[in-house]
């Protein structure tokens, strides 16, 4: 919200790059505008229009567990807060025109080009969560009470679908919780690599369910417990102490079908025995990949990828923002897993190599390539 507002910030949302021309200091980036279906120097973000709106469905901002209308904001922080119309659900009843004081609607809007000229790129597309339904033992899809982290996310946040209030799918109050570690991350099958932020996720995660419903039980299944970065290692610590529990076992998840409760099975790594218990919700740790929109402009750039899929910086070491090609850098996940703070660091300094091209000092000192 702070960028949208700066004066030498221009935000160019619902767009599309789709061609990029030229070299460091003289790129011309061509961009695909596509429709809001509504006029956005008009709307003011009343909301009148999704009051009547007869269409519902599921908000994937909130993981589906919440519904939105055809025309919708895509969440309260959005920059800019203006409405949308998803046309693939719209029926083009044309309530919302006659609800519109401001005559915004516009169903008539098209796609279309617009060129920019930039003097350096930087390519900040994130990555994208694991699909846990790939690894049945787990249970994702086929039981209601195993979410994925994003989905918990979205469980404990106060403008979330359940308003910040700690109730599980099926609406029952949640009161023990299992994390499980490394879905789909440090698994040959899967993806090989550590996904970097998710045990810290988990410990926040669980602490606050225990600040939210104090006397709760939070069981954490680990793989190797990964606390690295300051004061990382002393909060896991404090966590132990106040009373979450963290076991060294791959569990599988199987279901009580009469209470809807999934069962958490697995080797108590001290007794060597096979234990079982019965918690309230399952929270799976998924891990990130290179997403497709990633690759499609990695492609579009000419830029290569390292062998995982994310893109290639120019060294491990002292390049770590740029790429081999000139005036073009990277900064957070679509270079690798990262946490906020380290994606922080990486998009800083992303931004000092790029002022160093726009103030006319030479690309030199910016790139090995
Ligand atoms: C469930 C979960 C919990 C997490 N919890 C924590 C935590 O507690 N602490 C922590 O430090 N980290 C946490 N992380 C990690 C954190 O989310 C990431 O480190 C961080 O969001 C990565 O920032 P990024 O800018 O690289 O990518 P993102 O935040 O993913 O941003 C990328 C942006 O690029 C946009 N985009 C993608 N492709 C295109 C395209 N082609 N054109 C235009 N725009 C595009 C996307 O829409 C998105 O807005 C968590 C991650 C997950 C999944
Ligand atoms: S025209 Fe479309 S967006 Fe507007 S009210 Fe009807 S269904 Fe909803
Ligand atoms: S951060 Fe933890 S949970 Fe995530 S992949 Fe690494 S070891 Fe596994």
């Amino acid at each position: 919200m702070e960028a949208a507002k700066h004066e030498n910030i221009k935000l160019v949302t619902n767009t599309e790059v789709i061609g990029v021309d030229g070299e460091a200091g003289h790129f011309t980036v061509t961009l695909r505008r596509n429709p809001w279906y509504v006029d956005i120097e008009r709307c003011n973000g009343c909301g009148a229009c999704v009051d009547v709106c007869p269409i519902v469905v599921p908000h994937e901002w909130d993981m589906n567990l919440k519904p939105r209308k055809a025309i919708y904001a895509m969440f309260a922080q959005a920059a800019p807060l203006k409405y949308v119309i998803d046309r693939e659900r719209c029926v083009e009843c044309g309530l919302c025109m006659q609800a519109c004081g401001l005559d915004a609607i516009d169903l008539s809007q098209e796609p279309y080009e617009e060129r920019l000229e930039v003097g350096a790129i930087v390519v900040a597309t994130g990555g994208q969560v694991f699909d846990p339904s790939a690894i049945p033992r787990y249970g994702y899809g086929r039981q209601e009470n195993v979410v994925t982290n994003m989905e918990f996310e979205r469980i404990c946040n106060a403008a979330g679908p359940t308003e910040g209030e700690l109730v599980r799918p099926d609406g029952k109050h949640i009161r023990s919780v299992a994390f499980v570690q490394c879905v789909g991350s440090r698994d040959v099958n899967h993806n090989p690599w550590c996904s970097f932020f998710c045990c810290m996720a988990a410990v926040k995660g669980g602490r606050l369910v225990m600040e939210h419903a104090p006397g709760a039980e939070v069981l954490v299944f680990y793989n190797d417990l990964r606390a690295c970065g300051k004061g990382f290692e002393e909060l896991y610590r404090r966590s132990v102490e106040e009373g979450m529990r963290f076991i060294r076992s791959i569990p599988t998840v199987y279901e009580n079908r009469t209470r809807n409760d999934p069962i958490i099975v697995y080797e108590d790594p001290e007794t060597g025995r096979i234990e079982r218990k019965e918690v309230d919700l399952v929270v799976l740790a998924c891990g990130l990949q290179p997403s497709p929109a990633g690759r499609s402009l990695r492609g579009l750039l000419g830029l290569p990828r390292d062998g995982y899929g994310f893109i290639r910086e120019a060294h491990p070491v002292d390049g770590l923002c740029e790429t081999p090609r000139e005036g073009v850098f990277i900064a957070g996940v679509c270079q690798g897993p990262k946490d906020i703070p380290d994606c922080v660091t990486h998009g800083s300094a992303a931004a000092a190599k790029v002022g160093i091209i726009l103030s006319g000092k030479g690309t030199e000192s910016c790139s090995d390539a």
